[in-house]
């Protein structure tokens, strides 16, 4: 029997680009399905997956001049499955992450469409891979903050400063890039140290993946200057500025105190 029953949908992460990232299942999913509806963020590896006798629609931000708003994808889903088709609904990383599927959750719940979420590689867990490094830490990072500093152009980002500003924390900020100013500003304004480590990572994952090393109060030039056109993840926190040496000598320091 297929994976997909006629008139189901499925909200698939597709993970952070790599093909080698998706799940066992996403993969079974996409090859189960009808119509594959995807992000401008899923990678071409992954959309290379798709079998030719699937239809594959993109719906993605970047893809087109104008994106469809959220409204018109839940309405495509939604007529998809109720016409019989098996849906698959392709998100980059993880789908219940910044990406916008209690939307289309409930868009399909209304109408007693049946929908399932199948998990993906969120940006902050590659970004993490890419760059050889723990997001979290015994003893410098207790907490882990996934973040999104989204906003309408222009505007400050409308975050609890004070909140995301803990030193014993990791904090991951999607889509951060055009905010980076007011982030650095606020963070530091909330009493983060200035030279608190930060990594920026694009592409994370993808062979043209970069990696970019700084501080919270030089965040703002590193984000213009470091950073091209790919989707680029901001990680702050003292674990970010642990080299595999120093935490080796940490280790060591702590071993040696018994
Ligand atoms: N659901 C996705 C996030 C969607 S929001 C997930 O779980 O990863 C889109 C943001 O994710 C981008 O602006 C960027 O901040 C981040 N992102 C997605 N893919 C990325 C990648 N390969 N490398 C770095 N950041 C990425």
């Amino acid at each position: 029997m297929s994976m997909i029953a006629p008139g189901e949908v499925w909200l698939v992460g597709a993970g952070p680009g790599d093909p080698d990232l998706l799940t066992r299942k996403a993969e079974r999913l996409i090859c189960a399905a009808s119509v594959v509806f995807h992000d401008a963020l899923v990678g071409q590896g992954v959309l290379d997956l798709v079998p030719p006798h699937v239809r594959l629609v993109s719906v993605g931000k970047r893809s087109g001049r104008h994106s469809k708003d959220q409204t018109t994808i839940d309405q495509m889903i939604v007529d998809a499955a109720q016409s019989g088709e098996r849906v698959v609904r392709l998100k980059g990383g993880d789908p219940s992450i910044f990406g916008r599927a209690e939307e289309e959750l409930s868009a399909c719940r209304t109408v007693g469409i049946p929908v399932h979420i199948c998990p993906g590689v969120t940006a902050a867990s590659a970004a993490s891979a890419q760059i050889g490094q723990s997001l979290t830490l015994r003893g410098l990072a207790r907490r882990l903050t996934f973040v999104t500093a989204h906003t309408k152009a222009g505007q400050v980002p409308d975050l609890d400063w004070s909140a995301l500003a803990d030193p014993q924390a990791t904090l991951a900020v999607y889509m951060g890039k055009a905010a980076a100013k007011h982030v650095s500003a606020g963070l530091i304004a909330a009493g983060l140290p200035g030279d608190t480590p930060v990594v920026l990572v694009e592409s994370a994952s993808l062979p043209e993946s970069t990696q970019f090393r700084s501080r919270l109060d030089l965040l703002p030039i590193a984000a213009q200057t470091a950073l091209g056109d790919g989707p680029a993840i901001i990680l702050i926190g003292a674990a970010m500025g642990v080299s595999e040496n120093a935490v080796h000598a940490r280790k060591t320091d702590l071993l040696a105190l018994g």
